[in-house]
């Protein structure tokens, strides 16, 4: 069993004085650890030869792992001025279609590289936003990796699309339950109307209840709702009408993110007004208050920033210990391996990851030429692997087993950790990590500072040269 500990909602006066100390001492920037080494270690000296090679390795195994399959679909209508994300801003559907051409390249080159008795058990189409395209189209895309993939129909598989609700209606989801989506995950943000003019993103909330009712009734057997705390505007009222009317709607995941207010690397994020952004206390409290609410109305807290419902398979797999923190968020699907497809998506393999172009025209030349579009990568060592199951660890589980350490590595955890532990001493004495002869583990206040935790671990993190390419931790 893991050692999650939830936080009680019941949260008192000296409690809250606690947190508020943790803020100053920890106002650190950090990496959400989807995955470790972390992009910004990828190098450009990772080749096309090297992702073969792995490839061929992956193949090889006695039993190849599954797959995990993640398109990025990057075209949108409109800009979200918060947005981090790789996309296209337009109204030209042309575009979208010259994609799709070089999209089923890419498609048909993995197809002919991976073993085709490997099952596909999670496929995401991420965005840009990928209702951006019609029904007809992402039909065509699901028959084009049919093709090329030995795609699964049971009910364990994970097929999972992101939508614009702007962009959809009753029909178009009930196709997309047809073709066999059974996770969709709606980008909600936030409901208070001056939140939604400031961040450029105007969504009637009847709207996202009626889809989320038509979804239901189609069968769609998961709905995840992805809120943003920390954006412009937002208060505690304002943010706690929100969460309300999340409950209400009762989605079987929720994903509060951070907003992370990087303008120099997000252009959009030019037009937020910073003076109408919460402060580090204001984010703090929205982070607890989302807690707090959340889990009075059932929710088990999963990690970070995801939520699920007390039967949701998030929740088994936090219980078993098979839970993993992958580029999606958090994920029951620990053994696939990840290919990821379309400009600037990232594909991780035992041993290795990539990203791909990060522009059209890089993505397009690249399969113009026959190759595949890839940027860069990492080769992960044995540290980096070893660092790499600490940190999912204390992501995932709030705990680090040592005996299973020197199973698993023939290494002492603490010699091998000598120099961090200057570092962990700090975590306890502030009362968010415990730690004895056999393992680490994460208190019920370090549920908060899992990000800082997991920092002690990286070894990336005191070569850093720029803080502000990670977002604020707090
Ligand atoms: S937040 Fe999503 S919908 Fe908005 S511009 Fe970015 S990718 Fe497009």
């Amino acid at each position: 069993m893991s050692n999650i500990v939830n936080i009680r909602p019941d949260r008192t006066p000296v409690e809250l004085e606690f947190i508020d100390r943790l803020v100053g001492r920890y106002k650190d920037t950090g990496p959400r650890y989807t995955s470790y080494p972390t992009v910004i270690e990828f190098s450009e000296h990772f080749t096309e030869d090297d992702l073969l090679g792995y490839l061929e390795i992956s193949n090889q195994n006695e039993i190849p792992a599954d797959l995990s399959l993640y398109l990025h679909l990057p075209f949108c209508s409109h800009l979200c001025f918060y947005c981090g994300c790789n996309k296209v801003v337009t109204k030209n559907q042309s575009k979208a279609r010259t994609y799709l051409d070089y999209l089923f390249r890419e498609i048909t080159y993995y197809g002919d590289l991976v073993d085709s008795k490997r099952a596909v058990r999670q496929l995401h189409f991420g965005g840009g936003t990928p209702t951006f395209y019609d029904v007809e189209q992402i039909a065509a895309i699901l028959e084009g990796l049919d093709e090329q993939f030995y795609m699964v129909s049971d009910p364990s598989r994970d097929y999972s699309i992101e939508i614009d609700p702007r962009t959809v209606d009753h029909n178009y989801i009930q196709d997309l339950a047809s073709l066999g989506f059974n996770r969709i995950s709606l980008g909600v943000q936030d409901f208070d109307p001056e939140v939604q003019k400031a961040v450029h993103r105007i969504q009637d909330e009847r709207t996202v209840n009626k889809l989320v009712e038509q979804a239901r009734s189609d069968g769609i057997g998961s709905i995840n709702f992805d809120l943003i705390y920390g954006l412009p505007k937002q208060t505690i009222q304002s943010f706690s009408r929100t969460l309300d009317r999340v409950i209400e709607s009762s989605p079987d995941r929720i994903s509060v993110y951070q907003y992370a207010h990087l303008p120099e690397r997000f252009t959009a994020q030019k037009r937020i007004n910073e003076s109408d952004l919460p402060n580090t206390r204001t984010r703090l409290d929205l982070q607890k208050l989302t807690i707090e609410k959340l889990l009075v109305a059932g929710y088990v807290y999963i990690g970070m920033d995801h939520f699920a419902k007390p039967n949701d398979p998030l929740v088994k797999a936090m219980s078993d210990g098979s839970l993993r923190r992958s580029f999606q968020g958090y994920t029951t699907h620990m053994d696939c391996e990840l290919i990821g497809m379309g400009v600037s998506a990232i594909g991780e393999l035992e041993g290795c990851m990539y990203q791909n172009a990060k522009t059209l025209d890089e993505y397009y030349m690249d399969l113009k030429a026959g190759k595949l579009p890839l940027r860069k990568g990492v080769v992960l060592s044995r540290d980096d692997k070893i660092r790499k199951q600490v940190i999912m660890d204390v992501m995932c589980h709030g705990r680090v087993d040592k005996r299973a350490f020197r199973t698993l590595y023939e290494d002492d955890f603490d010699l091998y950790f000598a120099d961090e532990q200057p570092a962990l001493d700090k975590l306890y004495r502030d009362g968010l990590v415990d730690y004895g002869p056999e393992y680490i583990s994460v208190t019920e206040h370090g549920r908060y500072m899992l990000r800082n935790i997991a920092m002690v671990f990286d070894r990336y993190r005191h070569s850093l040269t720029s803080e502000t390419r990670f977002s604020k931790t707090v």
